[in-house]
């Protein structure tokens, strides 16, 4: 039975008693119940995301540039995330690629990931 279903069957006890203290006493405490039923599950729902964010912060693999790489990425060429953004908004924002240098698209942060790739192309992307 839940919390609705049970104050909904004590208010009709309590109603056939013809006690209208104890009746509004019982509405009282139906609206502070619903009230904590109600914190109750948005603190669920924070601790959810909170596991996720978590979850997420021990799969981030650091490296000396401005990405990050997630360890479950089994990818040689894993994805490369913003470490700005994920520092700052913990977002995965992927880095775009190209001759060498990474560009987040979400906060423009700009690094060259691959000395090699940037000295042969040459080419800035910013
Ligand atoms: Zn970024």
């Amino acid at each position: 039975m839940g919390l609705y279903e049970g104050i909904k069957d004590v208010a009709k006890i309590v109603q056939q008693a013809d006690n209208v203290d104890l009746y509004r006493k019982l509405i009282d405490l139906s609206a502070q119940a619903l009230e904590m039923q109600n914190t109750i599950n948005n603190l669920t729902q924070e601790n959810l995301q909170l596991k996720q964010v978590k979850s997420l912060e021990e799969d981030i693999e650091r490296s000396d540039k401005l990405f990050v790489t997630r360890k479950s990425d089994t990818n040689p060429d894993k994805l490369m995330y913003c470490s700005k953004c994920w520092d700052v908004e913990r977002k995965l924002v992927q880095m775009r690629k190209n001759n060498g240098e990474i560009h987040c698209p979400n906060c423009n942060a700009y690094d060259i990931y691959d000395e090699s790739k940037h000295k042969t192309y040459g080419i800035s992307i910013r």
